[in-house]
């Protein structure tokens, strides 16, 4: 059975929240936890096996204590946490999220995603956004709390992403002006504050190509923590005047295509990657899985 699940949503392992606050569970935890290493540049230690790629954990003994972590959850009674280090391990590779994401077996792509979201979110609030005083990390690396007592929590960016279709056999893709020749999408952009994601997935069509929807169905949502994304995905309906009017600031081309124009894949006209939830949202429509 082919699995549709957005490869970064195939979390398996318990984030076991009660135990981020839990520092005599975390000690005697520590001696058998699992720690990864995510360098300065957010890739990380990978080792080829017969089974393919897999993260190259470490055993928290080999760790400097005192070093910060994040605890990432448990899995199979193991507990596993991140560290931030330079390239010191003797891995095969490192590699980035978006390289080894879409390889990697389910538990670990899960462990992953979490570890670099946290990552990422911890080294853009060394500074509190209230007063403006150094944060420490506290609860195991689910808060940073600045020394006048204000809280921040990790945080993730809402953005929609939606096939828009005719209701019959075309969607549209589009290729923003900012990307290389010849790829091609569907439409997304954030939600703003003050907005559902409902109305967001209207005004950002409207905005980009000029066509108004309805029927906006939700598709599944996956994260996407470059830095801080999570993109929630939609399909949607145009309707009225299927005609398209380009933003040309933000969109370089859009056309109506046909499934089997999708599917055909020329060469002129590269899709998004496996790792992206477009690919996910892209391939179920024209399987027609999606309407
Ligand atoms: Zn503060």
């Amino acid at each position: 059975m082919t699995d549709r699940r957005p490869v970064l949503s195939r979390a398996v392992h318990d984030r076991a929240a009660i135990r981020r606050r839990d520092t005599d569970w975390l000690a005697a935890s520590w001696g058998t936890a699992q720690v990864l290493a995510v360098d300065p540049d957010y890739t990380v230690p990978i080792v080829e096996t017969d089974d393919g790629p897999v993260l190259l954990w470490r055993t928290a003994s080999t760790v400097d204590s005192s070093q910060e972590y994040v605890f990432l959850g448990e899995h199979d009674g193991t507990a596993y946490a991140v560290v931030r280090s330079a390239r010191d391990l003797h891995a095969d590779r490192w590699l980035g999220l978006r390289e080894i994401g879409a390889e990697l077996p389910e538990v670990e792509a899960g462990l992953l995603v979490e570890a670099i979201a946290l990552a990422q979110w911890h080294d853009r609030h060394l500074y509190c956004p209230r007063c403006g005083r150094e944060t420490a990390s506290e609860q195991a690396g689910w808060v940073r709390r600045c020394t006048q007592g204000h809280e921040q929590f990790p945080r993730t960016d809402p953005a929609v992403i939606m096939l828009v279709h005719d209701g019959a056999d075309r969607c549209i893709l589009g290729r923003q002006a900012v990307w290389p020749a010849g790829r091609f999408s569907i439409l997304a952009g954030f939600v703003e504050p003050g907005e559902s994601a409902e109305a967001a997935v209207a005004r950002e069509v409207f905005e980009e190509v000029g066509v108004t929807v309805t029927d906006v169905r939700y598709a599944g949502s996956q994260p996407w923590p470059f830095p801080s994304s999570l993109m929630l995905g939609f399909t949607a309906q145009v309707s009225g005047d299927p005609t398209l009017h380009i933003d040309e600031h933000e969109i370089a081309e859009a056309h109506w295509l046909t499934r089997s124009e999708v599917a055909e894949q020329p060469a002129y006209r590269r899709l998004p990657p496996p790792l992206s939830i477009a690919h996910r949202i892209i391939t179920d429509w024209v399987d027609g899985v999606l309407p």
